[in-house]
């Protein structure tokens, strides 16, 4: 259910630190941890630490929640001093989405192109 901790979901298992993972920031409601496939120098993920399978779905649900992922985006981009970054929400097996629990990437430290792949 929406909300609710999947057990099968490798993000909520980072929330409770069941995996480990290099967390950079954490509120009461959100997690970042750096990427472990990092795609940039600096790669970031952002959860809300309640499972939702994508960001649409987070902030129909929650639309604060959702605006404590962007809010916490922006943080990391400051604390990484990066001017410039790029935020993903991949939506989709299509689209590249490989974990299904909302996270942003925050992805920096090098020039990006446009449009993406
Ligand atoms: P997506 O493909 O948009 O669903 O993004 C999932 C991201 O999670 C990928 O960029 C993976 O490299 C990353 N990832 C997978 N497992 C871990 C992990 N244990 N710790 C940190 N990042 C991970
Ligand atoms: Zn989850």
């Amino acid at each position: 259910m929406a909300g609710e901790p999947q057990a099968d979901c490798l993000f909520c298992k980072i929330v409770t630190r069941e995996v480990p993972a290099d967390v950079v920031r954490e509120t009461e409601t959100t997690v970042a941890f750096r990427d472990i496939n990092p795609q940039a120098p600096i790669h970031v993920l952002v959860i809300p630490k309640v499972h939702y399978p994508h960001a649409a779905a987070l902030a129909a649900a929650e639309p604060q929640l959702a605006a404590d992922v962007l809010r916490e985006a922006g943080e990391v981009a400051a604390e990484e001093k990066m001017e410039s970054y790029r935020m993903v929400f991949n939506t989709g097996s299509g689209a590249g989405q490989t974990v299904f629990h909302a996270h942003a990437h925050v992805l920096g430290g090098r020039g990006m192109q446009w449009p993406p792949g």
